[in-house]
């Protein structure tokens, strides 16, 4: 990271698609994906996973005793998630917003939640809520390390 640059962890939870074969045939996971990609921000990471138990509990630790912990939990292991690293300037701030709100119905139009999510418990995709976090969460999901690769468009999006 040689310029002030954020990264974020996103995961695209599938489990919609594998729900509602109209999620699968609308392509959902391309439009958001999309998204990030034409905003100028660097995919330095990506892969489809099943998520075990382990993982699904350590990423939502901070929610652990909650009510929804336990389904959330199942939620998050019951179908393959797309987990991606983004790298961009402000991405965990601009990535939140992007995002939606927590509560689908609270979420703008415009919004990955607002416009494809409609309850709290299926909304369709994970940021990282601060730097820190981020960088937690890459450490969780990409031991493996991440691509730096630089875009031929940089100077046309980044000055
Ligand atoms: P996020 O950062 O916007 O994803 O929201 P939080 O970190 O507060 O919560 C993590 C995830 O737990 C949310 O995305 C929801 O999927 C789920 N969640 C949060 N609050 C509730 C709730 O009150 N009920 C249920 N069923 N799920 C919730
Ligand atoms: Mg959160």
């Amino acid at each position: 990271q040689s310029e002030n640059l954020d990264t974020t962890v996103l995961l695209l939870d599938l489990e919609k698609a594998y729900d509602k074969p109209d999620g699968v045939q609308r392509g959902l996971i391309a439009e958001i994906i999309s998204r990030f990609e034409k905003k100028g921000f660097y995919l330095r990471g990506m892969k489809l996973m099943d998520v075990k138990k382990a993982l699904g509990e350590q990423h939502y630790a901070e929610h652990e005793g909650k009510p929804f912990f336990p389904g959330l939990v199942k939620y998050i292991c019951s179908g393959p998630v797309v987990a991606m690293v983004w790298e961009g300037p402000n991405v965990v701030a601009s990535g939140r917003q992007m995002i939606g709100a927590t509560k689908p119905h609270e979420s703008a139009a415009g919004t990955i939640r607002g416009d494809y999510a409609l309850t709290v418990g299926r909304n369709l995709i994970h940021g990282s809520d601060a730097v820190e976090s981020a960088k937690k969460e890459i450490a969780l999901w990409f031991p493996e390390g991440l691509s730096q690769w630089k875009s031929c468009q940089h100077p046309w999006i980044y000055e």
